[in-house]
């Protein structure tokens, strides 16, 4: 065995793809961590609302650990649903604005679990090139066939479903934040086709939960079209701070969801301290919008220094701020150069993102501070001259 994956690590090393873990040593305030001695500005982070070192997080994972103890004891259907998982799903309802919601283990389960679930040999599933990996693996776990439309493209998704064999489920699945490019799905045109060609349509909000809409509930929210999206997944793992994915609508699509997606029904329920914190978070999300309006004004004006500098930030809306550089080796040259200069942003490439289209993201957070980020931002441009990628 051993040689065999000697071989395939030197190759994905040959074609700078191999990858390695990191250890954070410390996490600092204002989105910063220590890493190899040094702190670094932590761009890369899911951590938007800077809510994982929340003190009102942690005090709601203490807490529900001293109540309900460090773990739920079983899976959900079998003696594993607390209290307390009942409460946090019809506060989530409430914060989705929808009949009933699940709450699942990860996202990444939440997509595999739902998705195999709702459709099957035969069926046809319509997804965006760049919807996330656990999409993808829930599709295939489906056995349905994989009609893969290209990013954001309304022409072609509308021929496939005009092609599709009539009598077996569509269905049409988006993510509504775009994980690499930070842009957003059309969501009223994906609505409108929904409804002509008698498709469902689920939407991934992992990174919009928390962040926008009025309630913080994510696009469908901001939209007005939270009534039109069958299926609304999303996670407590990124701006939520702390872990778990979701999936909310009608009630009967909840029900449904507790006897067939196999991911809910054979794996242990979520702790309490987890369901501490995602009620916790709930709450600031609630009380607190200045804090998403915040983050949303550093984007803006991050992505705006990148724009001007000449960097190709593909149609980002979000605040997922991605610097296009095309190939991998440069890009992991640039990543590498801004490490250098302790700023912490990842170097994207194929699979993660279609071949030629490798690029460094930045990600922000409300927790970074307006003078570190201005400061990250002219090391950024001024790397970039340097390197003359502008
Ligand atoms: C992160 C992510 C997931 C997976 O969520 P986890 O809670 O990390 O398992 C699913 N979909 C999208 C779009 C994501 O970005």
């Amino acid at each position: 065995m051993l040689p065999e994956l000697t071989q395939e690590l030197a190759a994905l090393e040959a074609q700078s793809q191999r990858r390695r873990l990191q250890v954070v040593e410390e996490v600092l305030p204002g989105g910063k961590v220590r890493v190899g001695g040094r702190v670094l500005l932590n761009l890369s982070s899911n951590d938007y609302l800077g809510l994982a070192q929340d003190p009102r997080l942690i005090k709601g994972a203490r807490e529900a650990a001293a109540r309900w103890g460090a773990g739920a004891g079983a899976s959900r259907l079998v003696v594993g649903h607390l209290g307390l998982h009942e409460e946090v799903e019809t506060e989530l309802a409430a914060f989705k604005g929808t009949e009933a919601a699940v709450i699942f283990s990860t996202g990444y389960m939440a997509n595999v679990g739902t998705i195999a679930a709702l459709a099957g040999p035969g069926d046809a599933i319509f997804s965006d090139r760049l919807n996330h990996a656990s999409i993808m693996d829930g599709i295939k776990l489906s056995g349905a066939d994989l009609e893969r439309f290209p990013h954001r493209d309304l022409n072609r998704l509308e021929k496939m479903l005009k092609q599709a064999p009539a009598g077996k489920r569509r269905l049409i699945i988006t993510d509504s934040v775009f994980s690499v490019d930070g842009d957003l799905a059309p969501l009223k045109e994906l609505v409108a086709l929904k409804e002509r060609y008698a498709a469902w349509l689920m939407i991934d909000e992992a990174h919009a939960t928390g962040v926008l809409g009025p309630g913080g509930a994510g696009l469908a929210q901001a939209l007005g079209l939270t009534d039109a999206v069958d299926i609304h997944m999303g996670t407590f793992s990124k701006a939520l701070g702390s872990l778990g994915g979701y999936v909310a609508g009608d009630q009967r699509l909840i029900d449904y969801l507790h006897n067939r997606a196999r991911s809910f029904i054979y794996s242990t329920a979520l702790p309490p301290p987890v369901l501490g914190a995602i009620a916790a978070a709930l709450a600031v999300v609630r009380e607190e919008p200045e804090r998403r309006h915040g983050l949303m004004e550093k984007a803006a004006h991050f992505r705006q220094g990148l724009d001007k500098a000449g960097f190709d930030t593909l149609g980002s809306e979000t605040q997922i701020v991605p610097a296009l550089v095309g190939k991998n080796e440069p890009t992991l040259r640039f990543a590498a150069a801004l490490r250098e200069k302790d700023l912490m942003a990842v170097g994207l490439r194929p699979p993660t993102v279609p071949p030629g289209k490798a690029r460094v993201r930045f990600s922000l957070s409300a927790a970074h501070g307006a003078a570190d980020l201005s400061q990250a931002l002219e090391t950024i441009v001024a790397t970039g001259r340097e390197m003359g990628l502008v």
